[in-house]
């Protein structure tokens, strides 16, 4: 096991008050596997990503859970220790290339000073080598990108390096938060897939944080489905998605593109994310759900096994919809 989260809790302290972020959240990811995470925003799919890399801001408080990587108790660690884990040992991707580049400074200068921080090696070798970590992620030409600056690139061009930089340690594994969102729908496809590429090249496990159900059907070996800070369904890509458990899960796939009528608008999911101050009693999705029956509203349904290797958290679970 890589990487295992038992119960987390995550609280935000704000001008309004106390809010849960993230509900007892449990999630394991194996060496070599790629897990999606997926979920609207708001869902905790970030708090999630961030409660891992030790990244919470100061109004952020771990009320209860673990998170163990590679059997190390992750919260127990020093803001040192945590810093040195964090790109070396976990890489990091986000949605905007440009916050992980330093703008004024050429990219290869940028990855031959990771790499010297990361390996004994000379700055002539760390040249090279971040001229080779340019061409693993398929840039052409990488001796010419090499010498550019961030803002003379295209975003496509940008995040391939900024998941040069991340898999330049090498991590044993790699969060990637939203990689392509503000990318064109062709560079999408190119960066999912160097993802998948390097993953099954390099044994690295990845976690991928999505709103897009395309993208987890593409790339991810298993799937975890978030909705107001809970996990409310998991298990293996296909199973989930040939057959949700999960209402919530369900709506998501009929807003996919393929699934409407061509030239309709995509169909979004009725209702909103319910405000996570004012917490509904029961489950949180029974104010959008078409199967809400009279307990949905008076208790909460916990995550539990449907069959196989999947869970569910909907008074329905187990039963096909
Ligand atoms: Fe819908 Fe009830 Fe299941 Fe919640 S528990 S998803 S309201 S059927
Ligand atoms: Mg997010």
């Amino acid at each position: 096991m890589v990487l295992e989260m038992k119960d987390l809790c995550v609280d935000f302290t704000g001008m309004r008050g106390k809010v849960q972020a993230l509900r007892n959240v449990s999630l394991s990811i194996h060496k070599g596997e790629i897990l999606g995470v997926v979920g609207e925003s708001g869902s905790g799919k970030s708090v999630t990503a961030l409660s891992i890399l030790g990244l919470l801001g100061s109004n952020a408080h771990i009320s209860k859970g673990e998170i163990s990587y590679l059997g190390r108790d992750l919260l127990s660690l020093g803001k040192k220790e945590m810093q040195s884990l964090r790109g070396k040992k976990i890489g990091m991707v986000f949605q905007e290339p440009m916050t992980a580049l330093h703008p004024t400074m050429k990219v290869g200068n940028q990855l031959a000073e990771v790499i010297k921080r990361h390996r004994e090696v000379s700055k002539r070798e760390a040249n090279l080598l971040a001229v080779q970590a340019l061409r693993e992620v398929h840039i052409h030409d990488p001796e010419l990108v090499a010498k550019k600056y961030p803002f003379e690139l295209s975003g496509g061009m940008r995040q391939r390096i900024v998941i040069a930089l991340a898999m330049s340690a090498p991590p044993d594994l790699l969060i990637a938060d939203e990689p392509t969102t503000a990318l064109d729908v062709t560079i999408q496809q190119e960066i999912l897939q160097l993802i998948k590429e390097l993953n099954s090249k390099r044994g690295t496990s990845v976690l991928l944080i999505t709103h897009d159900l395309g993208v987890v059907s593409k790339v991810c070996d298993r799937v975890m489905v978030m909705y107001a800070g809970e996990v409310v369904e998991e298990g293996k890509t296909e199973a989930v998605l040939n057959a949700p458990s999960h209402p919530y899960t369900e709506a998501l796939l009929h807003a996919l593109p393929d699934r409407a009528d061509p030239g309709q608008p995509l169909q979004a999911i009725p209702g909103e994310v319910p405000d996570l101050q004012n917490r509904p009693v029961g489950c949180a999705f029974a104010s959008r759900c078409s199967k809400a029956m009279d307990i949905c509203s008076v208790s909460a349904p916990a995550l539990e096994p449907v069959s196989g290797n999947r869970s569910a958290a909907c008074w329905l679970r187990g039963t096909r919809h």
